[in-house]
């Protein structure tokens, strides 16, 4: 199973201004001159992706496949990238059959899905799925006038949308898929996704306002023994204190939930939309102490705890399962 991140920021897009470019390029060529290199090239390769490029603006999408099967988590900006890339395959010719799977239906995890090509391409076939009843009416008011000139009668793909029970698996490309509720104001349904004895855990966009296995209930099936978490990681230790009820989580939570149930690796997304490179660098130095201090507790209270390999999620990244 490979899982790609198409899109990782929240919110709202974070497109780069010239403003933000010119202060980038300021911070590098005193950066270059510093370090004594004469070699361009050297220097650029000396750094982490991040630093020369960022994390990425698009929002929330996530692709999931296995050779051709997919599935696709949320329509933020990150699906029109995606959609062009499908183009060059089965859906440029109108013979694909796509699934796209909703978490729920806030402005950054929709606002893709009127420029995602495929859609306009007569023959290829969309299936929709999300625990909302509300489904069909929440995507046919994306194509609707005056918000976009494209209405949803018009589109030439064959549309259809499937209501899923909560917690109960559904089979999508032969991939098993299983909403389980998170912790957001208005509800959000996370997915595991399994096949062959692989599971992934998308949890976003999730405030994590239950931790304990008491408190998730039934929901904590959606973590355990994960391979792969993707997990809500927007807001600094200080914010996250500051914007209480505003559904999304800091890293350390995820962590926590990792560590007791057993999940291998944790990817954090969902960056805010204020959050440039440096403030994306303090967060993960934030999560790096916090983690050192559960795992040091936890050896001193000799409470058994599982080794979890993290980082925060940047657009184009893919994790092989
Ligand atoms: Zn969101
Ligand atoms: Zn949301």
């Amino acid at each position: 199973m490979n899982v790609h991140l198409w899109g990782v920021r929240g919110s709202l897009p974070r497109p780069e201004t010239p403003a933000a470019n010119l202060e980038r390029a300021q911070v590098l060529l005193k950066e270059f001159e510093r370090s004594g290199e004469s070699s361009s090239e050297k220097f650029v390769k000396s750094l982490p992706p991040q630093y020369l490029t960022g994390y990425g603006g698009n929002t929330s999408c996530v692709e999931v496949t296995e050779g051709k099967d997919q599935i696709i988590i949320d329509g933020g900006s990150g699906l029109k990238e995606l959609g062009m890339k499908m183009m060059a395959g089965p859906a440029g010719k109108g013979k694909a059959k796509i699934s796209i799977l909703m978490t729920h239906f806030h402005w950054d995890h929709l606002i893709g899905l009127p420029f995602f090509v495929p859609m306009f391409i007569p023959g290829n076939e969309i299936t929709f799925y999300a625990v909302q009843e509300d489904l069909e009416k929440y995507i046919r008011l994306m194509f609707t006038k005056p918000y976009f000139p494209v209405d949803f009668s018009w589109l030439p793909s064959k549309i259809n949308f499937e209501v899923m029970e909560p917690r109960k698996p559904v089979s999508i490309q032969g991939f098993e898929a299983t909403p389980y509720m998170l912790d957001h104001p208005d509800p959000c349904w996370g997915f595991r996704v399994e096949r062959g004895g692989k599971a992934y855990a998308h949890c976003v966009d999730t405030e994590a306002t239950r931790v304990s296995e008491a408190e998730l209930g039934e929901d904590v099936a959606l973590y355990r023994g994960a391979d792969l978490m993707v997990f809500d990681g927007q807001y600094t230790l200080m914010e996250v204190v500051e914007k209480v009820n505003w559904g999304h989580a800091v890293a350390g939570i995820g962590l926590d939930i990792a560590m007791r149930e057993g999940i291998d690796k944790v990817i954090f997304v969902h960056h805010d939309p204020y959050a440039n490179y440096e403030k994306i660098l303090k967060a993960k130095e934030q999560t790096r102490s916090y983690f050192e201090l559960r795992k040091q507790e936890n050896k001193a209270a000799k409470k058994p705890f599982h080794e979890v390999e993290w980082e925060f999620g940047y657009e184009g990244m893919e994790i092989e399962l």
